[in-house]
C-alpha cells in the first residue's frame, strides 16, 4: 500500500500541535508519542489531522480555547466564549 498522502498543516493545526505538545500525558501512550512526534510537523495526513482534533478536544482543559469543535465553540463544558467568531 502506498503511504497516505500528506498535505501542509493548516494554521489551526500548527497551533493545535504546539498546544498539544505542551500537554501532560500519561507516559508511553500513543497520544504522548503523537504529540511529541508531530510537534514541529509541517505536513499531516488526514488520519493524523482527524486524531489531532480528537486529542485537542480530549485535552481541552489543559489547552483552553484551542479546540474549535462545535461543542467547544458553543461553550459547552468550557469557559463561556462570547467572541464574534463566524
Ligand atoms: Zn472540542
Amino acid at each position: 500500500m502506498p503511504p497516505p498522502p500528506r498535505r501542509p498543516v493548516t494554521e489551526w493545526e500548527a497551533v493545535a500541535l504546539a498546544a498539544l505538545a505542551s500537554c501532560v500525558f500519561v507516559p508511553a501512550t500513543p497520544q504522548k508519542r503523537f504529540a511529541r512526534e508531530m510537534r514541529d510537523a509541517t505536513e499531516i495526513t488526514e488520519k493524523q489531522a482527524e486524531w489531532l482534533r480528537v486529542l485537542v478536544h480530549r485535552y481541552r482543559r489543559q489547552i483552553p480555547r484551542v479546540c474549535q469543535c462545535p461543542t467547544c465553540s458553543a461553550g459547552v463544558g468550557v469557559a463561556p466564549r462570547h467572541s464574534g467568531n463566524p
